[in-house]
């Protein structure tokens, strides 16, 4: 890239940071997993990359946190490929909810599945169909192959943090048990929250974020791939329609980049066949999203014109430029 297009990209990036900084006063770290209100809610770092596998990282990239839900459109990436889409999705629908992430009202008195495998009752259905197929080395693999980073890990104080207190989602559970959902019900819960937290950073979600923007392949030469190119779609539709949980239609439109969050504070958004981008900021909004990536990312969208409906987008040019810079 010619230093006058990373240095706009590095513009527009300080830009974003700034934005997401001001966002962050109003949010809060999540305290309900103990160990996770230790986190310092001023840090933020975003970091993008880009097709060409070019990073631009500001702020605490490199920063390790607990992925937390993000690790939900992992978990259901290997088990659609698993098992295909028909199976899982006879266990979990593919409906917005509009309810919390760890709400239960709606599989209780709507519907006889949980509506969707980006909040707590969907994932821990998916957890529990890859529980005896998938081990949680097996699972820390994937996601350090499609991170690009060797050095992820779990991190015990969180993992026990939360499995201490972990009401809700036994509640949900025994639930999803009683209406002979899942079974196993302890070992799903420790497989579904030790998944919960291996620790990423920023530019490794950036990476994730760039190798579903590629439909799973690791670069767009090779035919190497993690996931096939129909799981990587629906795991795109499900991160737009579900990601941010009761945000996600605004955010759908504001932003208009599947997004999926974690309330580790990460953010990973997929900017189809452009970019991937990472976002960690623990300071959360009311709904448990990173406070700082909506108007971060609303500015990135904006600015490069990401958003999904948008044709013509800068980065697009900008890139294509590089290669042309490239052959010339
Ligand atoms: N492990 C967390 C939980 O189950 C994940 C929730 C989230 O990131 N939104 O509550």
């Amino acid at each position: 890239m010619t230093p006058r297009m990373e240095e706009k990209i590095n513009e527009l990036l300080e830009e974003a940071y700034k934005r997401g900084k001001e966002a962050i006063p109003s949010g809060h770290v999540a305290t309900y997993i103990p160990e996770l209100g230790k986190a310092n809610p001023m840090d933020l770092g975003i970091s993008i990359c880009t097709r060409e596998f070019d990073h631009f990282n500001i702020g605490a990239t490199d920063k390790r946190f607990t992925i937390q839900s993000i690790s939900k459109i992992i978990s259901l990436a290997i088990a659609l490929d698993m098992f295909g889409p028909d199976k899982v999705f006879e266990r979990v629908d593919m409906e917005p909810s509009g309810e919390a992430f760890n709400s239960f009202v709606d599989l209780d008195t709507k519907s006889n599945k949980p509506m969707n495998p980006m909040i707590n009752s969907g994932a821990i259905t998916v957890a529990s169909m890859l529980l005896g197929h998938v081990s949680l080395e097996e699972a820390t693999d994937v996601i350090r192959k499609i991170c690009m980073d060797d050095e992820i890990f779990m991190n015990r104080q969180i993992f026990e943090s939360e499995m201490n207190h972990l009401s809700r989602n036994r509640s949900i559970a025994y639930l999803l048990e009683s209406k002979g959902l899942i079974t196993n019900v302890e070992e799903t819960l420790e497989l579904y929250t030790a998944i919960c937290s291996l620790e990423v950073t920023a530019e490794s979600l950036a990476n994730m974020g760039m190798i579903f923007a590629n439909d799973g392949k690791i670069s767009r030469k090779s035919d190497d791939r993690i996931f096939s190119k129909r799981t990587t779609e629906i795991v795109k539709t499900i991160m737009l329609t579900c990601g941010m949980y009761d945000r996600s239609g605004r955010f759908a439109v504001d932003v208009g980049i599947p997004t999926k969050s974690g309330v580790g504070g990460g953010l990973i958004s997929v900017a189809d066949n452009l970019a991937g981008i990472g976002i960690y900021g623990p300071a959360l909004d009311d709904k448990g999203n990173c406070i700082a990536g909506t108007p971060a990312l609303m500015y990135l969208s904006r600015e490069l014109q990401l958003h999904l409906f948008r044709k013509d987008s800068l980065l697009d040019r900008l890139i294509t430029l590089k290669l042309k810079a490239k052959l010339i």
